[in-house]
């Protein structure tokens, strides 16, 4: 099987294009483009070259035997996403949509960010070819992650304030769609993840599976077969499907961890395939969502900022209705905890969006066997979140 969207965009029955008449055009435009560049080997030149001499990839594959042996089951390794420049996966994503954007003709960038992250990722991309870069953000957010707004700021950007609605990312996703059909001649609008109208869910994943080719062939120079189980945190899904994509013909296991936040009570977490996910549409695409009863999409919460969403990628939705990959989840304690167990045991803060695949590693790891090989994707690292975790163990006494 090839995992391809059909060519409206459908993986199954998830995924496709519910914008409004006048984003047809620019997405129709969009998808000519990417398409147009896919299969160029120039352009996959400047991607590869950008990515080892700007990002600092390989990310290496690193075996965490002190994790491994603590835990006393299956080996660990992690994929080290937090070691590359500005520390997540995410800017992997913003280097391929630059390049595009470029070869459009686009001089204007605009994007939206909820906790920042892609926001900063962007505004980087944005610094490094010189192009004009407006990001839309809630500011109830820009109050929360006020270094974040700087860092843009630093690097050029200009982060424009959302205060309608709930001033947070889904406010900030209407903004930034506004501008661009009204500015669609000049500006790219660059998404965050996998997730938003067709091609956004296709082409983020293509630029993420960089991710999981490196990690293929790593684990086969280093143990000289395939893993046994693969583990990632899902928010809207790129740095879990850039991991497995490239697995998704082998007979290799695959699980996606989902924010379980305080509890399992609709509004209390962001598990999209957890007894409340429902099917519907929310920006621009078909998949879980979290709604209640009269389909009101409902709050979400996660101790982490970016896997705090009430939607998850359309390509997740079919994976998941076909088997091919489990769905499991993680809540704000297990996060916590281990956080704390990969800082002590192996001297590296993760993310705490990461940190949720870490906890569900560190729940099967001691149920397999010492010859079973495990790859946890290490989206991001966790110096963006030492303040928030400082609060969260002072409200714990811990
Ligand atoms: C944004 C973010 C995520 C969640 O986004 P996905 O699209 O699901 O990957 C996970 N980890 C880190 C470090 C992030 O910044």
């Amino acid at each position: 099987m090839n995992y391809e969207p059909n060519e409206q965009g459908y993986w199954g029955e998830y995924g496709g294009r519910f914008v409004p008449e006048t984003l047809v055009a620019p997405l129709d435009e969009l998808t000519s483009g990417y398409f147009a560049v896919r299969d160029d080997p120039g352009f996959h030149a400047e991607f590869q070259d950008l990515l080892q001499n700007y990002v600092g990839r390989p990310s290496p594959l690193y075996y965490a035997k002190r994790l491994s042996e603590t835990l006393g089951g299956a080996k660990i390794y992690l994929k080290r996403e937090d070691l590359n420049h500005t520390g997540a996966h995410k800017i992997n994503n913003c280097i391929g949509q630059i390049l595009l954007a470029r070869r459009m003709g686009k001089k204007r960038i605009i994007a939206e960010t909820g906790a920042g992250q892609h926001g900063v990722a962007t505004a980087t991309v944005c610094a490094l070819f010189g192009l004009e870069c407006v990001v839309y953000m809630g500011t109830e957010d820009m109050r929360r992650q006020e270094l974040n707004v700087f860092r843009m700021r630093l690097l050029g950007a200009e982060v424009r304030g959302v205060d309608s609605g709930s001033c947070t990312l889904k406010d900030a996703i209407n903004e930034a769609l506004r501008d661009w059909v009204t500015n669609v001649d000049t500006t790219y609008y660059l998404l965050g993840s996998a997730l938003g109208p067709h091609p956004y869910p296709l082409m983020v994943r293509d630029f993420q599976s960089v991710i999981g080719r490196e990690a293929r062939d790593q684990i086969i120079e280093k143990e000289g077969r395939l893993p046994d189980v693969l583990v990632a945190c899902v928010g809207g899904g790129s740095n879990s499907i850039g991991l497995f994509h490239p697995f998704l013909n082998d007979n290799v296991r695959m699980i996606g961890v989902e924010a379980g936040g305080r509890g399992e009570t609709l509004g209390e977490h962001a598990a999209r395939f957890m007894a409340a996910g429902r099917v519907g549409v929310l920006q621009g695409t078909k998949s879980y969502l979290l709604q209640d009863n009269d389909g009101q999409i409902a709050l979400t919460h996660s101790v982490s900022a970016g896997l705090d969403y009430a939607s998850i990628g359309p390509e997740h939705a079919y994976l998941h209705d076909m088997n091919r990959v489990e769905y499991a989840s993680a809540n704000d304690e297990d996060a916590l905890a281990a956080f704390s167990t990969l800082s002590e045991t192996e001297g590296i803060i993760p993310a705490l969006e990461s940190s949720h695949a870490v906890a569900h590693a560190i729940k099967i790891a001691p149920e397999m066997s010492a010859n079973d090989i495990m790859i946890v994707n290490l989206s991001g690292r966790g110096d963006k979140d030492v303040n928030t975790v400082q609060e969260e163990f002072v409200k714990r006494n811990i």
